[in-house]
C-alpha cells in the first residue's frame, strides 16, 4: 500500500560523523527510496569517511559547514541551491555541549558552556531552518533528533537536556510558522544508540543498560528504527499529517512512571 518512490526529491542530511550516526540511519532508507542527498559535515577530517560511506549513492553532494557559523551556512544552503536546485528534506542531527557538563553537578554550569550548548544544539536547528525553507516547496519536511532528558532529569545529561528542551520546544514554534508553506517540522526523541556523541556523555554506559532492561520492550532501539521514523516523518505519503511533534522512538521507555528491581521488571 506504501510504496514510496522519492525520485526526483532532494535532501540535505548534516551530522553524519561515521556509519553510526543516527542521520546515516534516516539518510539510507532516504537514498534508497531515490532521493538525492547531500551531506554537510564540520571539520575536513571527516570527508574521507563521508566520501567512502556515500560512494554507492547517487552523485552526492558533500559539503564542510560548522553549524556555529552564519557565513558557512550561507554558503552551504547557496551550494545546496546550486547542486540540488531545491530542496524537499531537511535532517538536523546535531549536538554539542562540552565534556565539562556532563561530568559536574548541572548546578555548576557556566554561562559559557550555557551558550555553547545552546548555540549548537538549539539555535542552530533555527539558523537552518531560515536558509531552508526558502529552497523548499509544500511538501518539504524537516527532523531534528532530540532526547528524553528535556523533560525528565537524567543524570550526567546536564545542560544538552536544557538545550533538548529548547529544540523541542524550536521545533514546535518553527512548524507554527513554517506550516502556511506547507512545510512540516518535527523531532524524534530517540532512545540510547551507541554512537560517537552518546560514548562521550559521561555515564551513558549505565543510561544504555537501564534503558535496555526496563522499557518497555525490555530492549534497547537500534538507530535503523530511528532512521525508519524518520523516513516516515519527512515523506509527505507516511507523515504528511505530522508537525510540531516531538515522536519517541525508545521502546516506550518514555512512558514508564515507576521502575521496578530487575528481577520483577
Ligand atoms: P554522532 O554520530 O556523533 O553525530 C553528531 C553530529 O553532530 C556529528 O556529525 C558532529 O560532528 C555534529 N556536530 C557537532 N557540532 C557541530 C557543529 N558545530 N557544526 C556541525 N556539526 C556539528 O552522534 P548521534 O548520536 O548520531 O547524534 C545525532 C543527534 O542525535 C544529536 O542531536 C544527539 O543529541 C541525538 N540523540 C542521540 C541519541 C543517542 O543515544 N545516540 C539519543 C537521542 C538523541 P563532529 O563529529 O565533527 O563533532
Amino acid at each position: 500500500m506504501f510504496q514510496v518512490d522519492l525520485s526526483g526529491k532532494k535532501g540535505l542530511v548534516m551530522g553524519v560523523a561515521n556509519q553510526r550516526s543516527l542521520a546515516w540511519a534516516i539518510a539510507k532508507p532516504l537514498a534508497q527510496a531515490g532521493a538525492r542527498l547531500a551531506f554537510s559535515y564540520q571539520g575536513e577530517r571527516l570527508k574521507p569517511t563521508l566520501e567512502k560511506l556515500t560512494e554507492e549513492l547517487d552523485r552526492p553532494v558533500l559539503l564542510e559547514a560548522d553549524v556555529t557559523n552564519d557565513a558557512a551556512l550561507d554558503q552551504l544552503f547557496g551550494q545546496v541551491a546550486d547542486e540540488l536546485g531545491g530542496l524537499d528534506y531537511l535532517v538536523h542531527s546535531i549536538a554539542y555541549a562540552p565534556a565539562a557538563t556532563f561530568e559536574r553537578p548541572f548546578l555548576h554550569t557556566t554561562r559559557d558552556d550555557w551558550k555553547t550548548a545552546m548555540d549548537v544544539s538549539a539555535y542552530s536547528l533555527v539558523a537552518v531552518a531560515q536558509r531552508a525553507a526558502p529552497l523548499m516547496t509544500p511538501g518539504g519536511s524537516m527532523v531534528t533528533l532530540t532526547y528524553l532528558a528535556a523533560e525528565r532529569v537524567v543524570p550526567h545529561y546536564n545542560m544538552m537536556g536544557v538545550a533538548k528542551a529548547a529544540l523541542e520546544a524550536t521545533v514546535r514554534y518553527l512548524a507554527y510558522d513554517l506550516g502556511p508553506q506547507g512545510v512540516r517540522v518535527n523531532a524524534i526523541s530517540a532512545g540510547a544508540v551507541r554512537t560517537i556523541a552518546a560514548r562521550s556523555i559521561s555515564g551513558f554506559a549505565d543510561m544504555y543498560s537501564h534503558a535496555g532492561e526496563q522499557s518497555m520492550l525490555r530492549r534497547n532501539i537500534t538507530a535503523e528504527e530511528v532512521g525508519a521514523m524518520g523516513f516516515a516523518l519527512l515523506t509527505e505519503q507516511l507523515g504528511g499529517g505530522v508537525t510540531g511533534e516531538t515522536l519517541y522512538v525508545d521502546a516506550g521507555f518514555h512512558a514508564i512512571g515507576m521502575f521496578l528491581p530487575r528481577e520483577e521488571a
